[in-house]
C-alpha cells in the first residue's frame, strides 16, 4: 500500500485524487496536510503553475519523508495574455476574495466583444519523492467567459466559465459534472500513470 500525501486542507480536492487513484487499481493510503500539522506553510514565489506545484510538492516531501502531491491553478484568459494565472486568487488584491476578483475581471472584460472571450482553467499537478525524484503534469477545461455571473456551484470564476460544447457555467454544472471535465480532474488523472511508475 503507498502512502502519499496530498498538499491541501480542503477534503473536496483529497476526495477526488483518492477516488481517480482506487478507480485506476492503485492501492493508497492519501492523506491531506491536516495529517501533518508541522508541515510548513509554502510561500508560493513560482511565475508558473508548474513551478509551484513542484515547489509545494517537494516541500512536504522532505518536511513528510512521504511521496507528495501537490496542485496549483488558475484563470487564463486570452486576450488577457493568460492573466489572471497564477494571480487567479488574489487579483483584486486580497487572497481568496472570490467576488472582488470576479467582479473586477469582468470590468476588465466590459469592452471585448463575445468572440473574443475566450478562456481556460490550468491546473499543474506535481509528484515529488523524499529524494528528490519529480513529475508534473497538466490538465484545462477550455471555454468562454459569461458578461455577468450565473449558477452558485463551485467557487472562484466557476460563475462566469462556460465550458465549450455546454450551456451552462462552470457554477450550474454538479459537483460530479465538473470533476468530470474539469482542469484538476484532468491533472490528476493524468498522474495516474506516473504514480503508477514512481510508486507501483
Ligand atoms: P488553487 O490553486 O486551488 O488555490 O486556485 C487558485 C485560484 O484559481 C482560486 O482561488 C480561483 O480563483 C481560481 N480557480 C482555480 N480553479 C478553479 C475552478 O475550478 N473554478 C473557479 N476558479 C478556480
Amino acid at each position: 500500500m503507498t502512502r502519499l500525501i496530498l498538499a491541501t486542507r480542503n477534503t473536496g480536492k483529497i476526495t477526488e485524487l483518492r477516488a481517480i487513484l482506487t478507480e485506476a487499481g492503485l492501492p493508497h493510503d492519501l492523506v491531506g496536510t491536516d495529517a501533518f500539522p508541522d508541515a510548513p506553510d509554502v510561500r508560493e514565489t513560482g511565475v508558473t503553475f508548474a513551478e509551484n506545484a513542484l515547489l509545494k510538492a517537494h516541500t512536504l516531501a522532505r518536511a513528510t519523508g512521504l511521496p507528495a502531491v501537490a496542485d496549483d491553478s488558475g484563470l487564463c484568459v486570452d486576450v488577457l495574455g493568460g492573466a489572471p494565472g497564477i494571480f487567479s486568487a488574489r487579483w483584486a488584491g486580497r487572497h481568496g476574495d472570490d467576488k472582488a476578483n470576479l467582479d473586477l475581471l469582468l470590468a476588465q472584460l466590459a469592452d471585448v466583444p463575445d468572440e473574443h472571450r475566450g478562456a481556460h482553467f490550468a491546473c499543474a499537478a506535481a509528484l515529488a519523492l523524499p529524494d528528490g525524484t519529480e513529475r508534473v503534469v497538466e490538465g484545462r477545461l477550455t471555454g468562454t467567459l459569461r458578461r455577468e455571473p450565473a449558477g452558485t456551484n463551485g467557487f472562484g470564476y466557476d460563475p462566469i466559465l462556460q465550458p465549450e460544447g455546454e450551456t451552462r457555467t462552470c457554477a450550474e454544472l454538479t459537483p460530479e459534472e465538473k470533476n468530470a471535465i474539469s482542469h484538476r480532474g484532468k491533472a490528476f488523472r493524468a498522474l495516474v500513470p506516473v504514480v503508477r511508475e514512481l510508486l507501483g
